[in-house]
């Protein structure tokens, strides 16, 4: 087996005596692309903060590489490697495609203001890359705000890329997207997965079938299935609580 990236074991939180994760073990390998999947609620969402640190678990180990996650806060952990699209894309509308990106380009605010910050070649070399990478290598002077839906939640990949994450984590990516963007998130999202581990929540089947290495259904806070793509299909509990409906 492939070293592991992330140890997730007995991962719970309550809130308020409701347990939204609960008891939860969730193994992800180095090169991986891990989808989750399962019905509304079923603890997806809160899955990936527990991971990123926005939400503190009430029991549990989230072990990324060799550090405790659930002991650091949410800008060590992103430090430490960990990016996270949440569901929304949230991007500077009034920055250009270029900007977007340069901003997110972690060694500038540790070296320059903001204010006289003028791109070096590592930057617009590292910007046209992840550009062509997200589709928009034409879009660069264009303002995020002109851009369609999907081409935000490309951006939005874009701007967690420009700080090379070992893990990525993505809150429904191709949500609003049309079929051609899928596929081309579809390539998109397998292109990125050399070097790093990515893990996407998605209700969309058809997408995960062209991305999954491995799928994991929650239902419940809890595991209700794990396996290849059809394996999990032909799951009588996943056809009965997800599939089915
Ligand atoms: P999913 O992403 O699988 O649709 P979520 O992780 O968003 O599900 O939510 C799982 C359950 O936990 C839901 O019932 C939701 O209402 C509840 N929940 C999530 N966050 C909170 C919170 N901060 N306080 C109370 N309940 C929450
Ligand atoms: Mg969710």
């Amino acid at each position: 087996m492939a070293a592991l990236i992330l140890q997730v074991d007995g991962l719970t939180v309550s809130f308020d005596g409701f347990k939204a994760v609960d008891g939860l073990n969730f193994y992800v390998e180095q090169d991986e692309l891990r989808c989750v999947i399962g019905p509304n609620g079923a603890g997806k969402t809160t899955l990936l903060d527990m991971i990123c640190g926005k939400t503190k678990p009430t029991a549990g180990t989230v072990k990324f590489k060799n550090l405790e996650l659930t002991e650091m806060i949410e800008f060590q952990i992103t430090r430490a490697g960990v990016g996270r699209k949440f569901q929304n894309p949230s991007v500077y509308e009034d920055l250009t495609v270029a900007e977007n990106l340069e901003i997110s380009w972690p060694k500038k605010r540790s070296v320059f203001g903001s204010l006289f910050f003028r791109p070096d070649a590592a930057v617009v070399g590292k910007v046209q890359g992840v550009a062509s990478q997200i589709f928009l290598r034409e879009q660069l002077s264009t303002k995020a705000g002109l851009l369609s839906h999907g081409q935000k939640q490309w951006l939005e990949i874009g701007m967690l890329l420009m700080q090379d994450p070992e893990l990525l984590l993505l809150d429904e990516p191709v949500a609003g997207m049309s079929a051609r963007e899928r596929e081309q998130t579809a390539e998109l999202l397998n292109g990125i997965t050399k070097g790093r581990s990515v893990v996407v929540i998605e209700h969309d089947m058809a997408f995960v079938r062209m991305i999954a290495h491995k799928v994991t259904v929650l239902h419940q806070g809890k595991l209700l299935a794990e396996g290849s793509m059809d394996d999990v299909q032909a799951d009588p509990r996943v056809i009965e609580t997800y599939l089915g409906h």
